[in-house]
């Protein structure tokens, strides 16, 4: 309950610093009164039948693609990224929600031949779930989460990362338009330290979805582990975007300024490791330094920019902290003057897989060139770390693309392109980079507990 007193969370405006918004920031009781509300409305919600849930979460749906327009507008104000690629994520949001709403009808069991009897297995609901996420790509993450949650009968506590607060409260709002029933859906915006470490802990949270830093979700997992919480894990990254002589070079070094350079730099995914064969150095960075030169940076709402500001300004420092270890910059992009978290894109040429740029998630527009001798130095240095979320490989060699993907220790790989995510197939990572799948069909696994029912036949 807000009062005169209670603190605020300021939103700012990354490209222009300005305010955007004021909220009343949660305190323990407010997540305490969601955690009862979902909890008081989970029973409910578990009986619905399955089409019908199933119908809620089409009209859901539709409801955010009638609004997608201010969303990805609302989104690209908050975050600072482009409009083009809030649009495309809001696109994605409806389009889980669709496939998702098709799992209530289709959450099957099995039944086992035993001696005696028949042996039946139920994906059962958890009960209440806890969601926590970042401000990289807000909604989108929130929806990984979310729609395969209410899919499966769960009722969800959500908590936003306090600088992208935005768009969750938006849909928020319209889910409950849609009719989705009381304390089904629930959004606090508080600090991680407090509101998001009482979720962790809470008797009546069954699990937690966490994405968010390696350092936070191994305190998260410690947390949950008092209480033998469920928790699924998405954390860092540091990809490695390998690159074969005999690949299309043109192609891959077209291709690698959005791989790393996405949502400037911000992104879990980013291909910031470049690894390049020596013969085809010198060709890459040519080609590679015309596609960054030719990077639209500015103004998120103008529909020609590629990229745009990074979150604050606390993350510009620790981005530019990554330039003065001494790894040679071999060029740089554009950036705008002036109010706005700016930093111009840049590439460090050549760098060693020891240096701090390589070993640590930079989440900023910092990529590193790593020269390599052939195809097991190449799967060395791209398994040599600790992480192991994403990947390409570029090559004109079938055999050798298979290899490659086999040998290297990563969640996602994509030969001869560098998107990661698609709705309808598995995301995660490996080591330190998570627990658990997120998307396609494996995701409800991580939302349903599996019962198994014995009846005797005699
Ligand atoms: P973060 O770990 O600082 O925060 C993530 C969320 O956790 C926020 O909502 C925050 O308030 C909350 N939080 C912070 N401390 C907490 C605590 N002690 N207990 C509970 N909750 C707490 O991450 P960030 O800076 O918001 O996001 C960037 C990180 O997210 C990067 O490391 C990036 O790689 C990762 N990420 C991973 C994926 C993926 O799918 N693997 C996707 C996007 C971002």
């Amino acid at each position: 309950m807000a009062t005169s007193t209670t603190p605020v969370v300021k939103v700012l405006e990354p490209a222009t610093e300005e305010l955007l918004a004021e909220l009343p920031q949660a305190q323990i009781e407010d997540v305490e009164e969601a955690i009862a509300r979902a909890k008081g409305a989970f029973p409910a919600w578990r009986a619905v039948a399955p089409s019908d849930r199933a119908a809620l979460l089409r009209r859901f749906a539709e409801a955010i693609e009638d609004r997608s327009e201010d969303l990805a507008k609302l989104e690209t104000r908050n975050v600072g990224k482009p409009i083009a690629d809030a649009r495309d994520e809001m696109g994605m949001v409806v389009h889980l929600f669709h496939y998702m709403a098709a799992a209530p009808e289709r959450l099957f069991g099995k039944t086992i031949p035993v001696a005696g009897g028949i042996d039946m297995t139920f994906r059962e609901p958890l009960g209440v779930v806890g969601l926590i996420t970042p401000w990289n790509f807000p909604l989108w993450l929130e929806t990984t989460k979310v729609a395969p949650a209410l899919a499966a009968g769960n009722t969800v506590v959500l908590k936003p990362a306090e600088l992208t607060p935005l768009t969750a409260l938006e849909v928020e709002r319209i889910g409950r338009d849609a009719g989705l029933p009381e304390g089904v859906f629930n959004v606090v915006v508080g600090p991680g330290r407090t509101v998001g470490e009482r979720m962790v802990v809470h008797p009546d949270v069954a699990k937690i979805a966490f994405t968010g830093s390696t350092e936070v979700g191994k305190r998260v997992g410690q947390l949950a582990a008092q209480s033998i919480k469920r928790v699924t894990l998405e954390l860092g990254g540091k990809s490695a975007n390998v690159i074969f002589a005999d690949a299309d070079l043109e192609q891959a070094a077209l291709s690698a300024p959005s791989a790393v350079f996405g949502n400037a730099g911000q992104d879990c995914c980013a291909r910031s490791r470049i690894l390049v064969e020596r013969p085809a150095l010198d060709r890459f960075m040519e080609v590679f330094e015309k596609a960054v030169s030719a990077l639209r940076v500015g103004d998120p709402l103008d529909e020609q920019t590629q990229m745009g500001p990074l979150i604050s300004a606390g993350q510009r420092s620790t981005v530019a902290s990554y330039l003065e270890d001494g790894a040679p910059i071999a060029f740089r992009g554009a950036s705008p003057e002036g109010p706005g978290y700016w930093f111009a894109p840049t590439v460090l040429c050549p760098v060693s897989n020891d240096d701090r740029v390589a070993r640590e998630e930079v989440f900023g527009p910092v990529a590193a060139v790593i020269p390599f001798d052939d195809e097991a130095d190449a799967i060395r240095l791209a398994n040599d770390t600790i992480y192991g979320l994403s990947g390409s490989i570029w090559t004109s060699d079938g055999g050798r693309a298979l290899r490659v993907a086999r040998a290297i220790d990563t969640g996602t790989l994509s030969i001869n392109s560098n998107t990661s995510v698609r709705v309808n197939t598995p995301f995660g990572g490996f080591k330190q980079s998570g627990l658990g799948r997120e998307l396609g069909p494996h995701a409800l696994e991580y939302y349903t507990e599996l019962k198994n029912v014995y009846m005797s036949t005699g």
